[in-house]
């Protein structure tokens, strides 16, 4: 789940006392390009009594092969305090806050009232291109009839505030990252792509071509794009149907809520995995590898 290190609403600390509320015993932490959140998490949970398994979740961009545009890569059970992998991070995330920075100056340009700063402090952290929407809308009434009109116009991919990022990690590079630190690289969410048009395909090649080893079965699906809205018995069928793509390909099988706080109607530990199912998982993790060079 994501934490106010990159895009959830809750503090790590927040994180772990919900998760004490909820009954949930095991969380892991997997902010998206970051781990800035995993050691106040590990300190809440070992105060309160909540196992927190130290995660990431890796933006990939991979151009040319058009099937793994935009796939999230998590890392679980990564050693978090290893300066090459966190060395990567930090230039993930830069190449973000310049992108951002940049389509912003875009918007300026054309007139629009959009401050920098306020973007950024309405994110606290790295902001999304749904910061950046907030905060025109708000301060732009009438400019735009509603926030799709906006994305279609300037932020979505080919909109005249489309910038490409200058940094991203491809699939291969971003398993061996999550791998040199000790982690299981586990591909989320197969089936919330909506430029994926064969999630099947995909994984299949995920697995041959960058070596995953894990799959993120469970996910609240319905409450996600492309399937937001689905019911209790789509979101079941697509669950096992990626369970059983799991166990035809020797993949492992997690789940995850994708939990960001409030925004996303998502409950803390919806579609997790039971004590079982995690103990399983946790007995296939290799342990962290002595530090190596460059990971490139
Ligand atoms: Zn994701």
């Amino acid at each position: 789940m994501h934490t106010t290190a990159s895009d959830g609403t809750l503090t790590p600390t927040e994180v772990i006392e919900l998760a004490v509320a909820e009954g949930v015993q095991v969380i892991g932490i997997a902010d998206h390009d970051t781990v800035g959140g995993v050691a106040e998490a590990l300190a809440a949970g070992a105060r309160l009594g909540v196992e927190v398994v130290p995660a990431v979740e890796l933006s990939i961009q991979n151009r040319i092969e058009k099937d793994f545009v935009e796939l999230h890569l998590l890392g679980y059970g990564i050693d978090y305090t290893n300066p090459d992998f966190v060395a990567v991070l930090d230039r993930v995330v830069q190449a973000r806050i310049e992108q951002k920075i940049a389509q912003i100056k875009v918007l300026q340009r054309d007139g629009i009232d959009v401050p920098v700063e306020e973007v950024f402090a309405l994110a606290r952290g790295v902001p999304g291109r749904p910061h950046i929407a907030q905060v025109v809308l708000a301060r732009n009434p009438g400019r735009f009839p509603n926030k799709a009109a906006l994305f279609r116009e300037y932020l979505a991919e080919g909109g005249k505030a489309y910038v490409p990022r200058r940094f991203s990690l491809r699939l291969a590079e971003a398993v061996d990252l999550v791998v040199q630190a000790g982690g299981v690289p586990v591909l989320a969410h197969p089936g919330a792509y909506p430029g994926v048009s064969d999630p099947a395909a995909m994984v299949r090649r995920a697995r041959d071509e960058a070596g995953i080893r894990g799959l993120e079965v469970a996910y609240p699906y319905d409450k996600n794009r492309p399937h937001y809205g689905a019911s209790p018995q789509q979101v079941a069928a697509l669950i096992s149907q990626f369970a059983d793509l799991a166990d035809s390909l020797g993949l492992l099988k997690t789940g995850g809520s994708d939990f960001h706080g409030a925004g996303k109607n998502i409950a803390l530990g919806e579609q997790g995995l039971t004590l079982e199912e995690f103990a399983c998982f946790k007995s296939q993790w290799p342990n962290p590898k002595p530090q190596s060079g460059s990971v490139f």
